[in-house]
């Protein structure tokens, strides 16, 4: 049983109030007023597993919060309210402090109310639920992919785990990995100028391939990519040139890029966010109405991380 099934087996239940939509997609929506929903969601970052003992308090701090609102990102929603739960090994002000305010930073450049929490000692781990809001009916979800949709993804893709994979070497990632890693940014305004132009949207915390087939599965469709389409910053392209190693695109996690699919009547729309936000938005393949995700030019498998 891996991640995904033990949650669709022992957490999967039916609602009792009016919830829009509940377990499996980035987040959760709910109703509560007929303009407005509800979009939630929670992640965990504990010490050895989302991070090593040597990050510095204000890059966990900036992740725990990032990776959240790239959840809400994916939907599309507008951030604003988050709750903390803080497990400390011991009270440490200078970490606090620097944990604090790095938070604080993040959270007034998003416009983002901390509302509530829970401190407790053990090993170090934070999580935090964050709040949100979108028009209803607006959301961007993992289940609206369509036939002959066009996959595109955003900026680059496996910069974070290449530079995990040289820390874990011993070498020094170059500041602009390290970023990448430590401080990814989430794609909150792109994600709502996609909102009636993309058909689904997922961000890719896990990895390309696993979170793209999650789009694929929720929709009941299949999809065929190609690596050489894969938009890769310059020493990703040069370790993939000189090894083959396709994985560290397609199975490393923690890029909290957007991958989205997109209908063609809607690619012009596309190529006009981009110009306007300034980014890169590529084309990396289509939905197919089979299931599956085909990838042009992967010769083994990869394996995407998992927790179990
Ligand atoms: P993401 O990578 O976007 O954070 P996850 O892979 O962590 O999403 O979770 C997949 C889905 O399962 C989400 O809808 C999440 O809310 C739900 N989920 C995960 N763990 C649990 C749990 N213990 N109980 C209920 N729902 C869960
Ligand atoms: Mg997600």
């Amino acid at each position: 049983m891996n991640e995904f099934e033990l949650i669709e087996h022992y957490f999967n239940w039916a609602s009792h109030h009016s919830v829009d939509l509940s377990v499996g997609d980035d987040c959760a929506i709910i109703d509560t007023d007929p303009n407005v929903q509800i979009v939630t969601s929670v992640d965990t970052l504990i010490e050895g597993v989302h991070f090593s003992k040597n990050t510095r308090a204000a890059d966990i701090a900036y992740k725990a919060l990032a990776v959240n609102l790239s959840d809400l990102a994916a939907m599309g929603a507008t951030p604003k309210y988050f709750t903390l739960a803080l497990t400390l090994p011991e009270l440490n002000e200078a970490w606090l402090s620097e944990f604090s305010q790095a938070l604080k930073q993040l959270a007034k450049e998003y416009c983002i109310d901390l509302i509530g929490g829970d401190t407790t000692k053990g090993t170090l781990s934070i999580t935090i639920n964050i709040i949100g809001e979108v028009e209803t009916g607006k959301a961007l979800l993992r289940s609206g992919a369509q036939a002959n949709d066009l996959i595109y993804v955003s900026n680059t893709i496996g910069d974070a785990a290449y530079a995990w994979q040289q820390l874990g070497w011993g070498n020094t990632p170059s500041d602009f990995y390290l970023n990448r890693l430590n401080r990814p940014k989430p794609n909150v305004e792109l994600a709502q100028q996609l909102v009636g132009v993309a058909n689904a949207c997922i961000d890719i915390s896990d990895g390309l391939e696993q979170d793209l087939s999650h789009i694929l599965s929720r929709s009941n469709t299949g999809a065929n990519i190609d690596t050489k389409a894969i938009p890769l910053s310059d020493a990703v392209a040069t370790y993939i040139d000189t090894t083959q190693d396709w994985c560290v695109a397609l199975a490393g996690g923690d890029d909290y890029e957007l991958c989205f699919t997109v209908s063609e009547k809607n690619i012009d729309q596309v190529e006009l966010i981009e110009k306007e936000l300034g980014i890169t938005l590529t084309k990396i393949g289509v939905v197919t109405k089979g299931q599956g995700l085909k990838i042009k030019g992967l010769d083994k498998a990869c394996q995407s991380y998992q927790h179990f």
